[in-house]
């Protein structure tokens, strides 16, 4: 399944979406559904509309936190010459950094040099401590695309990445959430990165999730190894070689086979 979150009327509701890729005999569908799927049963309306009727969101605002792991491949390491850690290496983006597909990233005037950082992106489904390897599946609500949209002038200069990786509009996900690939499916996974410039689609990042260091299921354990996960937590899996600026007027799109495209407009702040 994959499960969205829009607006059509006056409040975000999820649906399900159904893409014609799927059943060439309808347009693009979401089916709306009632309630949080992230906290209880998933009900269905009855009520179908167009995709292209709605305005998607996030299709999860993290309840508490995004926990990302930094230097997870090691092409992405070595191009900024870093050693892969032993560890998972880990860091916080606020919840407030979430946006949804098609939303403006904004760029801070505090940094002269924002780049994209596409990345597979873990939807926790479970509150959950301590979970061991092999039943990680379990904790799993699905997965989405990000962004760990990073200003890296002030990742140098403040050396704690809290600003850095922490502005508002700093993390788009989605354009949904993916329930139905296993642990096996996505670890191999094509991720690819994307900026549309003056008319131009520059190729950006190419990979594979088969590439992760350490892999989701290792991830998830290491994570709530220190923190508690609540539904709705997101993990970040780390981003492949690539990254590079993004300008006011770019479009960056994070595409990962199975899941979807991600697609943003960059804007200046006070633009
Ligand atoms: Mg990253």
């Amino acid at each position: 399944m994959r499960i969205a979150r829009f607006v059509a009327g006056d409040n975000p509701a999820f649906g399900a979406v159904e893409l014609a890729a799927d059943n060439g005999d309808h347009p693009d569908t979401i089916n709306v559904l009632n309630g949080d799927p992230l906290v209880g049963p998933v009900n269905y309306t009855g009520e179908r509309l167009h995709l292209d009727d709605v305005r998607l969101v996030a299709p999860v605002i993290p309840r508490s936190k995004i926990v990302a792991i930094g230097r997870n491949y090691v092409a992405h390491a070595e191009e900024f010459g870093n050693e892969v850690p032993g560890e998972p290496m880990t860091f916080l983006k606020p919840n407030t950094s979430v946006i949804g597909d098609g939303e403006p990233i904004i760029l801070p005037t505090a940094s002269n040099a924002v780049d994209h950082e596409g990345e597979l992106a873990v939807v926790i489904g479970r509150i959950c401590k301590d979970v061991p390897v092999e039943r990680a599946a379990e904790v799993i609500f699905g997965y989405t695309c990000a962004n760990d949209v990073s200003a890296r002038d002030l990742q140098e200069r403040d050396k704690q990445w809290g600003r850095a990786k922490g502005f508002d509009t700093f993390c788009p996900l989605g354009p949904w959430i993916v329930t139905h690939l296993s642990l096996e499916e996505a670890a191999d996974l094509e991720l690819v990165v994307t900026v549309n410039r003056g008319g131009q689609v520059l190729e950006r990042q190419r990979s594979t999730t088969s590439l992760l260091v350490h892999g989701v299921a290792e991830l998830v354990a290491f994570v709530s190894s220190f923190t508690t996960l609540l539904p709705g937590d997101v993990i970040l899996t780390g981003t492949p070689a690539g990254v590079g600026r993004i300008e006011p007027g770019d479009r960056v799109n994070v595409e990962i086979e199975q899941i979807g495209r991600l697609s943003n407009p960059v804007v200046a702040q006070d633009a």
